[in-house]
């Protein structure tokens, strides 16, 4: 089949919103020449070790973490059980990172939201002279310093836990902080970041117009920065930073990362900024030794269809005849990062996407499993491992790599959760519940009892 059949197949089954894997076969090229350096991610992981202290200072919940934005590795072996039925006889072992507790944001949008708003506070106030290099980063929250922050206006485009992160952080240092929202976004997350003095700007249309009108306004103002969801690359380091906690999380874990223990990490993608990013991060340290995947909505397929298109302009999910329609809504974006995506095209091992029904019935699993109740773009990842264990292609996949599964150690990246109100989270999982009270009635009455994980894959 030549390249060009086998896209033509690939869309097909995109337009049809049939879950797939896609394998990336640039994986291994080497980087692009204008590529970022991966000096900027220990640049940002300096930042943020250095303005812990004013972290611990502005939001009390920080104060036993010493301002420390970081999560929890949790061991996941009962959501495999769960899922797969393997036992004692699979050695691979499956972890969630907790994301969805970050604090303060409680999305993993505090990793590059955080990192870019504390940036920009440390750049003006050493070019406006409230700060030396060296000085204590407590600095910036004096009253002398907010006066100066709130001279200028911080502004975002966000579907919601992006906007939360950059409201909150940029409202803390006393910005004049706004966020331009979807409608579609949730009224608690606008709710939110009114109560914090946030100004809450709402747009009809979906997230990427936004971002642009949002973008438009912000040019129009004089001192003020917009943070670019799509091109940023203070956001990216931030996602960057988090690499390396994750290797010492692994380690004392008791997870060996080389070439005879791979590592696997399921990230779930919207733009592309925090997948990417982690991605870049983990590349740098373990290279050939990671292997990353990420997880789309079978409507909002943008990563996928980027980098599978090759083409060098922005490919779209309108444009294959996609809706972009997704109970996800992190995750609900039509066309990827113009900044991430050719960084990915030769650091990433796959794309797979799911339907908004299994995420729901995954994000049930992990509830039973492990008790974690999570916003439904956290579950993308969920059927990772699987894909890359039990389909055709993923096994492809392991056996051109050479890889001893049995030594696998699978990172779930859960996303996003924690601030999400308990009457949305009970919805979330009354339609779970209600969703596998059904499949389980369709089992019953088709007499079908190989209702197999993952459900329909690529070119089979
Ligand atoms: C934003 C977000 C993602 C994806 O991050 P991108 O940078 O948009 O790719 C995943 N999960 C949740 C909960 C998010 O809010």
């Amino acid at each position: 089949m030549s390249a060009s059949t086998s896209f033509q197949a690939l869309l097909a089954e995109l337009q049809a919103k049939t879950p797939v894997l896609w394998l990336n076969d640039r994986l291994g090229q080497p980087l692009p020449s204008d590529a970022p350096s991966t000096d900027l991610i220990a640049d940002a992981q300096t930042r943020m070790t250095r303005c812990a202290p004013l972290l611990a200072e502005l939001f009390p919940e920080l104060n036993a973490t010493g301002g420390n934005i970081e999560s929890a590795l949790m061991p996941a072996d009962a959501l495999k059980v769960a899922l797969s039925g393997k036992g004692a006889s699979d050695t691979s072992a499956w972890f969630i990172k907790r994301d969805d507790s970050l604090p303060v944001a409680g999305s993993i949008k505090a990793r590059g939201g955080f990192h870019e708003v504390l940036a920009l506070a440390e750049q003006i106030a050493l070019t406006r002279g409230l700060i030396s290099p060296d000085d204590d980063r407590r600095r910036l929250n004096t009253p002398a310093a907010r006066e100066v922050f709130a001279q200028y206006t911080v502004a975002v485009g966000s579907t919601g836990n992006l906007g939360l992160s950059i409201g909150v952080m940029a409202a803390a240092l006393g910005f004049d902080a706004v966020v331009h929202m979807s409608c579609d976004a949730k009224a608690w997350k606008k709710d939110r970041l009114r109560k914090r003095g946030v100004r809450v700007v709402e747009h009809a249309g979906d997230y990427a117009e936004a971002v642009a009108a949002g973008r438009a306004q912000a040019r129009a103002l004089p001192h003020s920065h917009f943070v670019d969801d799509e091109r940023s690359a203070l956001l990216f380091f931030g996602y960057a930073a988090s690499a390396r906690h994750l290797a010492a999380q692994l380690k004392d874990a008791g997870r060996q990362v080389d070439a005879q223990h791979p590592l696997f990490v399921y990230l779930p993608c919207g733009v592309g900024g925090a997948p990417g990013g982690i991605t870049y991060g983990l590349k740098a340290l373990f290279g050939a030794h990671v292997h990353c995947v990420f997880a789309e909505p079978v409507a909002s397929p943008c990563m996928l269809v980027q980098l599978a298109s090759r083409s060098d302009s922005p490919v779209s999910v309108y444009d294959i005849g996609l809706d972009n329609k997704t109970e996800a809504d992190g995750l609900a974006v039509g066309e990827a990062s113009h900044l991430v995506a050719p960084l990915m095209a030769s650091q990433l091992s796959g794309v797979f996407t799911v339907s908004d029904e299994t995420l729901f019935l995954n994000l049930r699993a992990l509830k039973s499993s492990l008790g974690v109740r999570v916003e439904p773009s956290a579950a993308a990842g969920i059927g990772g491992p699987q894909w890359i264990t039990d389909s055709p292609q993923g096994r492809a996949y392991v056996q051109q790599h050479a890889l001893d599964m049995n030594q696998a150690t699978h990172v779930i990246w859960s996303t996003g959760g924690s601030l999400v109100p308990p009457e949305a989270l009970k919805a979330f999982h009354d339609h779970a519940d209600e969703l596998a009270r059904r499949g389980e009635s369709a089992l019953q009455t088709s007499g079908f009892h190989e209702l197999t994980y993952p459900p329909r894959e690529l070119g089979s």
